[in-house]
């Protein structure tokens, strides 16, 4: 098959605010071959800074846009995916966010291999039967501790056996609080469930307010503490995991390429490791972290808080280890990330696993895409650089 067209979209509702949702927008990308088989694929970034890299003019032999290298390349297997992966990053060396804005087209080709040989990506990806992960429902804290009590009783009522708490006020008011957040959160999801924490960073390098604050929620049994520090903080990251405190510290989402998810594995020390399809570049090198994580005795785990396209791409990663058991699943999305494409429900186990048909195996609603495109016009010396509409 040879690759016909790479067009990227902007998406959008139609009010975006200062709140850390990430369900606001999307850069989605459709890539069409020349017999007929569209795949889908969507980037956790900027949306604009994305597109830029998809059309930028040439500026030398290292900045070459994403379109470029891939429209006229052949497609037909996964080692064809991993080649144009290593080609686009190759060719876009200079351009910083290269890693980032190409995710979406690694998502959409392992797509288009996957509905063409008529297999699960998962399927692509390795031997072994997919298994089923539980899925944890990921929301913002309460702006109290009285709130946050509402927000777990309401996930438990949906029938979550986990769910994770993060950002809001938690360590921006004072120890008191902070513990009374976590409180609240075991006390409304209950004691039978996996409860998370994520700090959203607010302890920056401060390993021992960070050793503290585990050692204090450890009576709450959280599964882990998330990014209590800054991403890249490795010494920091090196200096709290190797005091071992008494609950596992979880990081990894920030992980821009491939290269800065081996660098919390192996000199953070964390023993969750968060990666995210959409921002470390795809499916193809979250794969690699996968393999990283077992050789190294630690679990993996997808981020995701995008739309279903998302969540399926994240779960093809892992669903053929047993032991990488819990998933990222976003329980309070907007009218765009829900409704973008079919949904990876839940069983009446409660369970969540890869989806089985061809592909990626979710179906992108066009109707949905239409609503919230904001078209995007670039254009140099009064030449746009134009895509197809979707
Ligand atoms: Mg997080």
């Amino acid at each position: 098959m040879e690759i016909v067209s790479v067009d990227p979209f902007y998406l959008k509702m139609p009010e975006i605010t200062h709140a850390a949702d990430g369900t606001q927008d999307t850069f989605l990308v459709r890539i069409r071959t020349d017999d007929g088989v569209e795949g889908w694929g969507e980037s956790d970034a900027s949306p604009l800074v994305s597109m830029a890299a998809y059309c930028c003019p040439m500026s030398h032999g290292n900045i070459i846009n994403i379109r470029e290298s891939l429209i006229g390349e052949s497609v037909d297997s996964a080692d064809d995916v991993r080649r144009l992966h290593a080609k686009a990053i190759r060719n876009g060396l200079d351009i910083q966010q290269i890693h980032h804005a190409y995710a979406a087209a690694d998502l959409a080709l392992w797509d288009i291999v996957g509905k063409a040989q008529g297999v699960p990506v998962y399927r692509l990806l390795g031997d072994g039967q997919s298994h089923a992960k539980l899925p944890y429902a990921s929301v913002l804290f309460g702006d109290t501790p009285a709130e946050t009590r509402e927000l777990g009783e309401g996930l438990r009522a949906r029938g979550y056996r986990a769910a994770k708490f993060g950002w809001g006020p938690m360590g921006k008011v004072d120890e008191e609080t902070d513990i009374a957040l976590v409180a609240e959160a075991r006390a409304g999801i209950g004691d039978a469930a996996q409860l998370m924490i994520d700090a959203g960073i607010v302890w920056g390098e401060d390993a021992d307010t960070a050793y503290a604050r585990a050692s204090a929620f450890a009576d709450y049994a959280p599964t882990w503490l998330e990014e209590p520090l800054y991403p890249n903080a490795m010494d920091a990251y090196a200096s709290l995991t190797a005091r071992k405190p008494p609950v596992p510290i979880a990081a990894g989402e920030g992980a821009g390429q491939y290269r800065q998810a081996e660098d919390i594995i192996v000199n953070g020390g964390v023993q969750f490791a968060q990666i995210d399809v959409g921002r470390i570049g795809g499916i193809t090198p979250a794969y690699r972290v996968r393999q990283l994580c077992e050789e190294r005795g630690v679990q993996y785990v997808n981020h995701t808080f995008k739309s279903h396209l998302s969540v399926a791409a994240s779960l093809h990663v892992f669903a053929t280890n047993a032991e990488f058991g819990l998933c990222e699943y976003p329980a309070a999305g907007s009218p765009l990330s829900e409704g973008l494409a079919s949904h990876v429900e839940r069983g009446a186990d409660g369970m969540v696993c890869a989806p089985g048909a061809p592909g990626l195996g979710v179906t992108v609603d066009i109707d949905a895409v239409r609503e919230f495109h904001a078209p995007v016009r670039m254009e140099v010396d009064g030449t746009a650089l134009g895509f197809d509409a979707p």
